[in-house]
């Protein structure tokens, strides 16, 4: 489902934010990928979104190799990706049972289809009863739930979790994992779920990557993977956070839309080194 091949990233300031990192992930997979802060986590994540390109190396994603995708394609090839975030991203005005809707309304879902699957995303995470309540009338474990549900609403093949416990509490935190848990076993989604929790991570079972100095130290996927570096690994004990959160509607929604419609891409996609606009 997910190959990087020798994937290395250098940022146009110098910083080698990724070396060489090969790994492969299953369609159906659940992964975790921990690692301390500045390791590479939310690059190695940003290439899966194709907000970044690598400097070397290649990135397939279900048959599609990211390096050659053209701009116009991008958000397209988004569309199988489900993302969450740390810090929710919900749009402050618009009511639950919107900021799920929201996500099929950019690609040109019809209005049958949208009340559907957004009842349906809603009664999975819990929420049915409070689709007409606004974001900030929630708590965090609960605006969580409806970015899932926007994450699910889709189908998506892949959910990119960011540190999604890392703005709730312990209870709820498990809570979301279970949730991502029960998705992955049921509609065999692929979840890559960034977090500083290793205990947390632990606890389920699952595939630990271990990112360290922009390479994977070690994965237990294959226990012969362990490279110098993995002793050094000391979890965070504050999260990092994945972008800069947009304060206003319009940024949320602009973004959102990026994984929408070949009309509403964005014209140019970010690019911090300028090799990510593919030509055309
Ligand atoms: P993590 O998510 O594990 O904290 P990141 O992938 O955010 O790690 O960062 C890896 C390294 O790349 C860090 O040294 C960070 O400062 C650097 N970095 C991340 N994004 C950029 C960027 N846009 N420009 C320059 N350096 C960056």
């Amino acid at each position: 489902m997910i190959d990087f091949l020798n994937v290395s990233k250098t940022y146009a300031n110098g910083t080698k934010a990724l070396t060489d990192l090969s790994l492969h992930v299953d369609r159906g997979e659940f992964v975790f990928v921990v690692g301390s802060s500045g390791a590479g986590k939310s690059t190695f994540l940003k290439m899966i979104m194709r907000e970044e390109v690598p400097s070397s190396g290649s990135i397939v994603v279900d048959g599609i190799e990211l390096n050659k995708l053209k701009a116009r394609k991008i958000p397209y090839y988004r569309r199988k990706l489900g993302i969450v975030f740390q810090d929710f991203r919900l749009i402050p005005n618009k009511t639950v049972y919107e900021n799920v809707a929201f996500a099929m309304h950019v690609i040109g879902a019809k209005p049958k289809d949208v009340s559907r699957r957004v009842a349906y995303a809603l009664s999975l995470v819990g929420l049915s009863t409070k689709a007409k309540m606004l974001p900030n009338e929630l708590s965090g474990g609960e605006q969580q739930r409806v970015a899932l549900a926007r994450a699910l609403v889709n189908h998506a093949d892949i959910i990119v979790a960011d540190e999604p416990t890392g703005n709730i509490d312990p209870e709820m935190s498990k809570n979301i994992v279970e949730l991502l848990n029960q998705i992955n076993l049921n509609s065999k989604t692929t979840i890559i779920m960034v977090t500083h929790e290793v205990d947390l991570a632990k606890s389920y079972g699952k595939r630990i990557i271990t990112i360290q100095n922009g390479t994977v130290v070690s994965d237990t996927a294959h226990p012969e993977i362990i490279v110098d570096g993995n002793d050094d690994f000391v979890p965070e004990t504050a999260p990092s956070g994945f972008y800069q959160a947009p304060t206003e509607d319009a940024e949320i929604e602009s973004f959102l839309s990026s994984y929408g419609n070949e009309s509403q891409a964005p014209e140019a996609q970010s690019a911090s080194d300028g090799t990510s606009e593919a030509s055309e």
